[in-house]
């Protein structure tokens, strides 16, 4: 986990979960990422024929990372003299406004990052119906929704391309989610529903809980209870910890859709850069591949976005032997 990330139970990170990048990193390199490739793809339903941009799924992300406080303000129908008559009811206002801010800030970005989800698996949606006709899938088993054509697509992507198809240690913070889900799940009666037997091998079992999660979220039945000194859930800290892990690993699935299901790099502002001619815009198109979508929740010396065309004229100094003077 990294240091945006509450710890589990643990002071220090493990190793793996320190070379992770912060939260809001890891979605704004993946929103920027998704609008560099200005991917298009056609999403057919029963409700009509729609455009699917990449464009849409970076917005959100974006938006996601961008995202401080969501913020609930329990003394908004209080009296004000609440806190000068007593100082014990007006520290229990306080505290509702904190805990609520802290729960509504976790369920809305676990929101909009579901959202970027959502259209990452109608990107990819026409690719199901060939596959399936090529696996010579029966028509009573074909999966009708998106999200779970998207499970099937990604299994049968990993079974082709084996471990090399997912981020690096993608496994570990999925398994990270999956345990706090199944914590959560167990504390509070959570359902989950179209996951298949047998699904809990698959490369795609934490995208199957992030789904019933978000469920849980739309339909209204995820807890929401007061602070836990108030009589509220005991573990609504970890709650709001399922939300983050949640978020983090939907960005995973979107790093591999968008690593092994894009066309390239399309968009505008890419191919001005692909034109332009500078040492600077050299080396951001170097890095910025589909290979560094497939792992950009780890730390690097490369971001999207901080300022990716800054070029270190130190390393073409050394190249000539110059070595340079600084004064104090
Ligand atoms: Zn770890």
């Amino acid at each position: 986990m990294s240091a945006d990330d509450p710890t589990l139970n643990a002071p220090q990170p493990c190793s793996i979960c320190s070379e992770v990048r912060a939260l809001s990193e890891q979605l704004i390199e993946l929103g920027l990422a998704a609008n560099y490739l200005g991917n298009r793809s056609t999403y057919t339903s029963e409700h009509g024929t729609a455009m699917i941009q990449t464009t849409t799924i970076g917005d959100w992300l974006q938006l996601a990372a961008q995202l401080e406080n969501v913020e609930v303000n329990t003394w908004k129908f209080e009296s004000p003299d609440a806190a000068i008559y007593c100082g014990t009811w007006a520290d229990n206002i306080d505290d509702h406004s904190k805990h609520y801010t802290k729960h509504a800030t976790a369920l809305t970005r676990f929101i909009f990052v579901c959202n970027a989800l959502e259209e990452a698996y109608r990107f990819i949606d026409y690719l199901y119906s060939p596959m399936a006709a090529l696996k010579g899938i029966a028509k009573g088993r074909l999966k009708k929704t998106s999200s779970l054509r998207a499970v099937v697509l990604l299994d049968d992507l990993v079974g082709r391309i084996g471990a090399a198809a997912v981020p690096r240690n993608f496994e570990h913070h999925c398994e990270n989610f999956i345990k706090l889900f199944n914590q959560y799940k167990a504390e509070h009666s959570g359902t989950v529903s179209g996951i298949d037997a047998g699904a809990e091998n698959l490369p795609t079992y934490a995208l199957q809980l992030v789904r019933n999660l978000r469920n849980h979220v739309a339909h209204g039945t995820f807890p929401l209870g007061p602070p836990q000194d108030y009589g509220g859930y005991e573990d609504s800290e970890e709650l709001v910890l399922m939300l983050r892990h949640a978020c983090r690993v939907s960005a995973l699935y979107i790093q591999i859709i968008l690593r092994w299901f894009s066309t390239g790099f399309e968009s505008c502002d890419y191919n001005s850069i692909r034109n332009a001619h500078s040492k600077a815009f050299d080396r951001f198109l170097e890095q910025c591949t589909l290979e560094y979508i497939l792992d950009l929740h780890l730390k690097s010396d490369f971001a999207l976005h901080q300022d990716p065309y800054v070029y270190d004229e130190e390393e073409e100094d050394d190249d000539i032997g110059i070595v340079l003077y600084r004064p104090d």
